[in-house]
This record gives C-alpha cells, sequence and structure tokens, in this order.
C-alpha cells in the first residue's frame, strides 16, 4: 500500500528511477529527484522538471530532507551521499522494494537472479505463462520497470522479475512467492569487496521468504549448493550433473526430465548449449509449480525462440558460422558459449574491464578455440595471459579483427563474438556491439556473394 504522508527522494534518473517518480505522483504523492548527471545528459529533463522538483549535476544537502530514498541501481553504495544517508538512518530502497511495497497483493512475484542466464530465464517464463494464458508482466532489469506498470491494481496473475544484485542490495520487505537463483560467479568485482559480498547480495532474493514460498536452485553451482540450507522457502532443485533424489529436475540422457513422468528432448527446444537447458530447467520447475499444469509448459517451451545477442546465430558465409555473443560480459558466459559448440571456435574477446581473472578461461580455451582474437580495452592485459598459451592476437580495430578471423578461417569453423567484458570501451552497450558485429558480418557475406 503506498503511504501519502512519506516524503521520497529519487536518486538516479534512468528508467527505473524516472518510472518510480510518475508513480508516486500517480498516486497523489511528491518525489523529489536528483541526479549527478548535468541537465543537457538527462533524457526528458524539461518535462522532469515540469512535474517534478529536480536537481541536476550533483546530489545536494536537500536530499536529506526526505524520507525514503530511491536509489537507482546504477549509483554504488560506497559514495559519500549515500553513507551519509546511512548513517542518518534514512531507509535507502530500490525501485523493486517500493514497487513490491505498492503492488496488489493478488499478483504473485516470480524473480529470478543469478549471474548469467536471467534474460533468458525470465523470457522463457513470461514466454509460457503467456501462452498458456495468464495475464503476465515482464520487469526488472530487463524491458520496462517495475513501477512503469498499473502493479498497484489487481488482476496481473504474475509478475515476472530479473533481478540485478545491485537491485537486491537494497530490497528490505521484498518477498517474492517464488525465487530462482541461477549459478553465482565471480562478476561486478569492481562494485563488490569480495566474492562472499557478490553472493550474499545474490542470496538476498531469498532473504524475507518463508517455506509458504518456493525457492529454485541450480544445485551445479557450487556457491549456491553449499549454502542451500541458509534458505527457508521449499526447494526446487535442479542439475545438469546430478540425478534424483538429489534433484528435482535433472538430464536424462538428452533430455530434460522433471518428476517420473515428463520429459522434454533438448532437440525440441530452439535454445543451445548446456547451460541453456539448465535455464529451461528452472524455468519449467518455477511454472509447473505456480500452474502446476507441467504439460503446457513443456510443449510452450519448445517454441521459444534464443534472445538476441546471446549465442544468436547470424550467417554463415562459405561453411563459417558466425555467432553473435555480445552478452556475454564475463568469463562464466564465455564457457557456457564454448561448451555450446563441438566444432573449433575462433573467438573475439575483449572491451572494457570488470576487474575478473580473465587466466580461469585458459583450460576451456586449449580445450576448444583455433585462435583468440583480441580487441578492446583488456586487449593487451588477455594477450599478456595468452601469448605463450594460445595462438592469440591482437587487433585494435573491431571490424579488422572479425575480418581477420574470417581470412584465417576454414569451412567447418565457428567464429563467435563472446567477449567476456563489458562494452563500454567502444560502444553504447552490449546491444550496440552486437549489432555493429552483425552488420560487419552482413558486409562479409555480401563481399563475398558478389566475388
Ligand atoms: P543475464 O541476463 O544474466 O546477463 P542472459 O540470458 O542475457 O543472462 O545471458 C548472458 C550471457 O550468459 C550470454 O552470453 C548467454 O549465452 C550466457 N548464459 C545464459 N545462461 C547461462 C547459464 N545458465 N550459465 C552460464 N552462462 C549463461
Amino acid at each position: 500500500m503506498f503511504d501519502f504522508n512519506i516524503s521520497y527522494a529519487i536518486l538516479g534518473l534512468a528508467r527505473s528511477g524516472i518510472a518510480a517518480a510518475y508513480k508516486i505522483k500517480e498516486l497523489g504523492g511528491n518525489a523529489y529527484l536528483s541526479d549527478i548527471q548535468s541537465e543537457e545528459h538527462i533524457e526528458n529533463a524539461e518535462e522532469l522538471k515540469k512535474d517534478f522538483e529536480c536537481e541536476f549535476g550533483g546530489h545536494t544537502n536537500k536530499l536529506f530532507q526526505f524520507e525514503q530514498w530511491i536509489v537507482s541501481p546504477g549509483i554504488p553504495l560506497n559514495i559519500p551521499v549515500i553513507q551519509k544517508a546511512k548513517q542518518l538512518g534514512i531507509p535507502l530502497i530500490s525501485e523493486i522494494e517500493f514497487g513490491y511495497q505498492i503492488k496488489s497483493p493478488d499478483s504473485k512475484i516470480i524473480a529470478v537472479t543469478g549471474s548469467n542466464g536471467k534474460s533468458t530465464t525470465v523470457s522463457l517464463i513470461q514466454h509460457i505463462l503467456k501462452n498458456m494464458g495468464y495475464n503476465s508482466i515482464l520487469a526488472g532489469n530487463i524491458g520496462n520497470a517495475l513501477t512503469s506498470y498499473p502493479v498497484e491494481k489487481p488482476g496481473i496473475d504474475f509478475i515476472v522479475l530479473e533481478l540485478s544484485s545491485f537491485q537486491l542490495d537494497l530490497i528490505d520487505t521484498f518477498r517474492p512467492n517464488l525465487a530462482i537463483l541461477l549459478n553465482i560467479t565471480p562478476d561486478h568485482m569492481d562494485r563488490y569487496d569480495s566474492f562472499q559480498n557478490y553472493i550474499d547480495s545474490k542470496f538476498r532474493i531469498f532473504m524475507n521468504q518463508t517455506p509458504e514460498d518456493t525457492a529454485v536452485i541450480c544445485l551445479d553451482s557450487k556457491p549456491i549448493a553449499e549454502r542451500q540450507n541458509h534458505i527457508k522457502a521449499q526447494l526446487l532443485r535442479y542439475s545438469l550433473e546430478k540425478t534424483p533424489p538429489d534433484c528435482e529436475a535433472w538430464l536424462n540422457q538428452d533430455a530434460i526430465q522433471i518428476g517420473v513422468k515428463h520429459k522434454l528432448p533438448v532437440r525440441d527446444l530452439k535454445l543451445r548449449g548446456p547451460h541453456n537447458y539448465a535455464n529451461a530447467m528452472a524455468a519449467l520447475l518455477a511454472v509447473n509449480d505456480l500452474t502446476h499444469n507441467l504439460d503446457a509448459a513443456m510443449e510452450t517451451a519448445k517454441t521459444f525462440l534464443p534472445l538476441p545477442h546471446r549465442l544468436e546465430f547470424v550467417a554463415e558465409i562459405n561453411g563459417i558460422a558466425f555467432y553473435n555473443d555480445s552478452k556475454a560480459t564475463n568469463t562464466d558466459s564465455v564457457k557456457s558459449a564454448l561448451s555450446a559448440f563441438d566444432q573449433p571456435v575462433r573467438i573475439i574477446m575483449g572491451g572494457s574491464d570488470k576487474g575478473e581473472d580473465f587466466s580461469l578461461l585458459t583450460p576451456i580455451l586449449e580445450k576448444t578455440t583455433k585462435k583468440v582474437y583480441l580487441t578492446g580495452a583488456t586487449a593487451d592485459k588477455m594477450y599478456e595471459i595468452w601469448k605463450d598459451e594460445l595462438p592469440a592476437e591482437k587487433i585494435e580495430d573491431f571490424e579488422q579483427c572479425i575480418r581477420k578471423a574470417f581470412y584465417d578461417s576454414v569451412p567447418g569453423d565457428i567464429i563467435l563474438l563472446s567477449p567476456a567484458c563489458a562494452s563500454f570501451d567502444k560502444f553504447k552497450n552490449y546491444e550496440e556491439r552486437g549489432e555493429v558485429f552483425k552488420h560487419i558480418v552482413n558486409s562479409i557475406a555480401r563481399e563475398y556473394e558478389k566475388e
């Protein structure tokens, strides 16, 4: 329920902050808006100024007058203004927590977190629920912000949420009916003091759950398996390696099996690679728990198409297949990409550094790749790691790097963009990097056809 008496400050005016501000206004409350970016860098600044009291270009002391702060997931929690607010005891929440506090009690929440596979899994769940005829919305880290939907009104059956650790860092009462933790591998080490802190942050998804709720977890992820007894909700476990009685969903030869009766051959899925079979297990366990209709869920899972920039097939030129995995911004996602192919791979890597240890990839690269092509801000660092271990080449220009990989290839090779890094060194985001990759590949295809 929304409380009119609370005065809100919103820090960070990206998608979720702006949605929360307008929701507060729509419900009859007041919000004060604050962003460190100057006015010209804020989209719709003019409109925001008309609708709200705002400060741009920095967070001022005026903020301390407000009782509740909604803080954007992009704002690090160690900056002085946040530290001071914590000392003063001002409640700091994420937009997800705010959305949860105002949502209608009849809508059930399915929340998904993990280092990798969140977008794929939530999109698959949403696809299944929609096709089964439910009124379901998809929000959070993907698509639209939670509070951009009429969540305070009854009638939404399910709210499917993709949650980053940053969003979970600022929850308070948030209690999902069903929470999924896909995996935990080192990521965002530039923002967490230690891997343990990052694990703790992911486990917050279960923090307010009770035995009336459900937790779906992957047993193949060591940090999760080790801590499963910290979870109070009913556990549903899945694994690519284990079988019952250890887990409720598993891989039986080439099929996903759930319980004794239900089998889904993986060749019937349009998703490829073992990591995606794991994502499908999580999605199916979740939907089954909430709808008790596994037959329909399995049937609709078959029509789900992979999302762009995640192991996305782009083109085949002269028997050489190109895949765009621009969303692979950490080493674990690169490992899963490489495990999805039987053929030799030429991998294009590099981008902006998130503080990961790239040498973790050496064994799998040695096993699966013909050559590593390095580009972007981490190229030097990566080259130093691999120059004596693997065939590796540094090519600063992104297009030239792709062209060199093609030039070196023979029919049957795979060229895979799977950078293990964020994209901000050269691109606006991973989507832009993937689009540029596809554009270059398509130009190569046209040139090749003409010859
Ligand atoms: P997220 O939203 O967590 O970033 P995505 O579904 O967008 O996850 O996938 C991000 C990257 O991780 C892609 O490169 C994808 O191929 C890879 N990936 C997807 N699912 C998994 C998984 N379960 N384990 C490891 N890597 C995965």
